[in-house]
């Protein structure tokens, strides 16, 4: 018999919501984490009395039922919509794209207008099947859009021209013929009242964490101790990088207390011209309406991967796709390994995608029907 039926490394979301339904089931689990503290990513903490978000900004939306339903019966959230401002040199627009940030932009002030507007600049550049990030973003906003809100951003943030990006990138983007300066379409959106963390605390509970342990550093020893193993870091580091290293984008925070009221007057603003170095600022009050005398600022700066730094974003093009199915193979080979998270899997995924996919590993791993499937 050994000590516990799963050692589940990583506690972030995943790690934390699967150690949650195994408790649930009577197994008993142990949660490890390099980390000194839960939350992996979405881990927040309170400066001033303010929760700051120190992994830059995670605004939970959702159009899955079962996962809002899922994390609200652990938190309350508030209705914090997100709705970014984007700074161009000395020019301010609504992000996303939508009627306002048109208006920003031609004076146009009717949907026929803008539409006009895009149209003609669409159609001088003749884009029959966009490929790349660049012809998908000049086929669907035109020359301006693309230039003064799009290029430079998207440069900074993945480290290379938007001519070698793969289009899917900017798909994620809505745009609209509508004065709606939503971020996101999804009908559920919102932010703990109490910090992720306390989310992450909550689906915890009752399951031994042990914190600022490197799964590496003892895997022999911490293997023997349980049945199996869930596992949410990084694949290719799992099996030693016997293909190579993944490719991943890495980020750097700056955080500020400052002892003002309101710097900047919304939660997220995006400096989308390449010569500004970070990609956006977030002032983390913001986010719950807060009424402090100090406030908190991050800037937000993206930078090249390497080892030992922090693996944010996955880089899903060809080639590293291609690679990672090498390692999914040998992950196969693994019956008692479990691989989950955006890490294990490498793939860049939304909290709600996050939790879903946990659940889902959750109910099959453990055969017992869960929370209740959408149609
Ligand atoms: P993680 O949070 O990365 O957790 C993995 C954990 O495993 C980490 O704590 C890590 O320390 C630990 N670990 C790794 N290797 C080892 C090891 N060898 N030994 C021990 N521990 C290890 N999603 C949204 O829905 N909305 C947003 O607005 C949003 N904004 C984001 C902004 C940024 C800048 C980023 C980077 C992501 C954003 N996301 C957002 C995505 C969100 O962060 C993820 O969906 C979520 O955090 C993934 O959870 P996870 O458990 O898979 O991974
Ligand atoms: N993007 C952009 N300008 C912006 C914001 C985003 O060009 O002001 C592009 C950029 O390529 C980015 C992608 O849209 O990588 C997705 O942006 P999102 O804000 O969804 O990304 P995240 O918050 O996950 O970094």
């Amino acid at each position: 018999m050994k000590k516990y039926d799963y050692l589940i490394v990583g506690a972030g979301l995943f790690g934390a919501v699967f150690a949650h339904e195994a408790k649930m089931q009577g197994k008993t689990c142990l949660v490890i984490d390099k980390r000194n503290h839960i939350g992996g990513n979405v881990y927040t903490k309170e400066v001033e009395g303010i929760q700051v978000h120190c992994y830059g900004a995670h605004i939970f939306h959702t159009s899955n039922e079962r996962i809002w339903n899922y994390v609200n019966q652990f938190v309350e959230f508030n209705h914090f919509v997100n709705s970014p401002i984007a700074i161009y040199k000395d020019e301010l627009y609504n992000l996303p794209f939508n009627m306002n940030t048109f208006h920003q932009l031609w004076g146009v002030k009717t949907p026929a207008e803008a539409k006009a507007k895009i149209q003609q600049q669409i159609s001088q550049m003749h884009i029959v099947n966009p490929r790349t990030l660049e012809e998908q973003a000049l086929a669907l906003v035109g020359q301006d859009v693309y230039e003064k809100l799009i290029e430079g951003y998207t440069r900074k943030q993945w480290g290379r021209p938007c001519s070698e990006l793969p289009s899917f990138i900017i798909k994620r983007l809505p745009l609209r013929y509508t004065y709606d300066n939503n971020y996101f379409k999804d009908p559920h959106q919102g932010i703990p009242k109490k910090g992720y963390t306390h989310l992450v605390k909550k689906l915890l509970e009752g399951v031994q964490v042990i914190l600022g342990t490197d799964f590496f550093d003892n895997k022999e020893e911490l293997v023997a101790q349980a049945e199996k193993v869930v596992y949410t870091g990084m694949i290719d580091e799992y099996f030693d990088y016997c293909y190579g290293p993944l490719e991943y984008r890495s980020l750097r925070f700056e955080t500020e207390v400052m002892d003002m009221e309101n710097y900047q007057g919304n939660a997220v603003v995006n400096y989308t011209d390449y010569e500004v170095p970070y990609t956006r600022i977030i002032e983390h009050k913001h986010f719950n309406f807060g009424t402090q005398q100090k406030t908190v600022i991050t800037r937000e700066y993206s930078q090249k991967w390497d080892q030992g730094k922090e693996p944010y974003y996955p880089v899903n093009d060809a080639k590293n796709t291609e690679l990672f199915n090498q390692y999914k193979k040998l992950a196969l080979n693994e019956p008692k390994v479990l691989f989950g998270g955006r890490l294990g899997m490498y793939r860049y995924m939304d909290m709600d995608k996050v939790i879903e996919a946990a659940l889902d590993m959750a109910e099959c791993e453990l055969s017992y029907e869960g929370t209740k499937k959408e149609e």
